[in-house]
């Protein structure tokens, strides 16, 4: 193919190697290509996607008309044709984002994830959208709420998120909260997007102004993307609402009717592909929100906006901890190994009530009399650790087990990490651990919260409409 053919200039069998790269070169596919592939099982069309340098040479990677990707092997094509063919477009028009100096100011920080990403709607391309201009140029509506500035810290997807990133985050978003932002909103993966929720939640304390993290489960080059939706709600409720905690702005309902603002303590992600993943457990959600309509808050007692307040940083994070999810017959070597690795801290989720099995107690036992600082919460997630109503509870109590009431798991591990970043002391760390902090510990739970949970079905609508009254 000459250059007048391949007018992009772009590499014609990106990322293809060895026996791929033969094959593709044999039919004459090029990267971007619609492309319909005879294969010893079946028929298959669809574009040709470059692949990442490290990956093998036996695949070749066809973005279907649904969205969805597939790996084709190489030794199973029996013939290949190039239909069409059109240039990837890896650069979205950049457009100056315009400023109104009566619009509220705010910034957006970046982690990654698939929300940081946009596909080219016609070649399936990942193209970075994060420069205000690009974000202007995809979603020109957040214009009509705010000025936006846009700062990329990470580029990751959200299993990579950790300590480190947690503390540079917090110390971005003070700095940027001191500096007199109107709001903050982080866009993050959705995968841990919970575990960073709770970490922004201890390490920005008294926040003045609204902390809204947000992400998208599909990416938008399928028509029923997320991205841009929860992108103008959690904007909206940066630079208009007046919940001044650090949030979770995703999908409510399986429809785009409104998102959810989660406390970033309570909620945790529980579907690996719906779009209204998100929910709050134990509690209600603080709010609905549809940047057209304006915020419904569903609870009432929460921290009102007010500049005036002063942010108090305390990013600190000791990494060893651990969260151990309980299973039958589990084995002590589990916790004897982390022991000896030099864990201080460890978070286990137990059965039930907060159980775990016998053969454990003197691991256990050797663990606490070793200075580690063991804490329960409940797998059931709904519900409390209630250590008293059997033996084996009050037998793990009396070794110094400490159960943390409705504490999620994760927000437990996150929290004994912030804990143990500030004291080892026993007493100490039990009783900031107990000291509920943004609701991680709450009271009661209400019988509704677990309706709630059940996001967008008719019963939970007409709760909603009865409640809101
Ligand atoms: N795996 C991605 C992540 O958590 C998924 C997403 O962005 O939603 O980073």
């Amino acid at each position: 193919m000459d250059a007048k053919n391949n007018p992009t200039g772009q590499d014609l069998r990106k990322g293809y190697k060895g026996a791929a790269e033969s094959i593709l070169r044999e039919y004459g596919i090029r990267v971007w290509s619609e492309t319909e592939i005879i294969t010893k099982t079946g028929k298959f069309r669809g574009i040709v996607l470059p692949r990442a340098e490290n990956t093998d040479d036996r695949h070749i990677v066809l973005k279907l008309p649904n969205g969805y990707n597939i790996g084709i092997t190489v030794d199973d094509i029996v013939q290949m044709k190039e239909i069409g063919y059109r240039q990837a477009h890896y650069k979205i028009p950049e457009k100056e984002f315009p400023y109104d100096p009566s619009k509220p100011n705010v910034r957006l920080l970046g982690t990654g994830g698939t929300i940081a990403s946009r596909l080219d709607y016609r070649t399936g391309a990942v193209i970075p959208a994060f420069s205000p201009g690009e974000l202007y140029g995809a979603v020109p509506e957040l214009a009509e709420i705010a000025n936006i500035e846009t700062e990329k810290l990470f580029a990751v997807f959200s299993e990579n998120m950790g300590p480190e990133q947690y503390i540079t985050l917090a110390k971005a978003a003070a700095k940027h909260i001191e500096e007199g932002v109107d709001g903050i909103v982080v866009g993050h993966g959705t995968d841990t997007m919970h575990h960073t929720a709770a970490a922004l939640t201890y390490m920005l304390q008294d926040l003045p102004v609204p902390v809204v993290l947000v992400g998208s489960q599909r990416s938008s080059d399928r028509p029923s993307s997320d991205a841009a939706f929860n992108l103008l709600n959690a904007t909206y409720t940066a630079a208009r609402g007046d919940i001044a905690e650090v949030m979770v702005c995703m999908f409510g309902p399986t429809s785009d009717l409104y998102d959810l603002l989660h406390q970033g303590t309570r909620v945790r992600k529980m579907h690996s592909s719906y779009r209204s993943t998100f929910r709050t457990l134990g509690d209600t959600p603080l709010a609905m929100v549809n940047w057209r309509k304006g915020i419904t808050p569903i609870k009432k007692d929460y921290r009102r906006r007010d500049k005036s307040r002063k942010v108090k940083l305390d990013a600190v994070f000791d990494d060893r901890v651990s969260l151990v999810y309980y299973y039958p017959a589990m084995k002590p070597d589990i916790i004897y190994s982390l022991i000896e690795n030099g864990y201080k801290g460890i978070v286990i989720a137990g059965t039930g009530l907060g159980h775990v099995n016998k053969p454990l107690y003197p691991a256990i036992k050797r663990a606490i009399n070793e200075g580690v600082h063991i804490f329960m919460t409940v797998q059931t997630l709904w519900g409390y650790a209630q250590m008293y109503v059997y033996d084996t509870g009050r037998d793990l109590m009396s070794l110094g087990v400490v159960p943390l009431g409705n504490m999620l798991p994760e927000v437990a591990y996150i929290k004994l990490g912030w804990v143990l970043g500030h004291t080892h002391k026993r007493e100490e760390v039990i009783k900031m651990m107990t000291t509920p902090i943004a609701r991680d510990i709450t009271e009661r739970e209400p019988y509704n919260g677990y309706l709630v949970y059940q996001g967008g079905l008719p019963e939970v609508q007409r709760f909603l409409k009865e409640y809101l009254r």
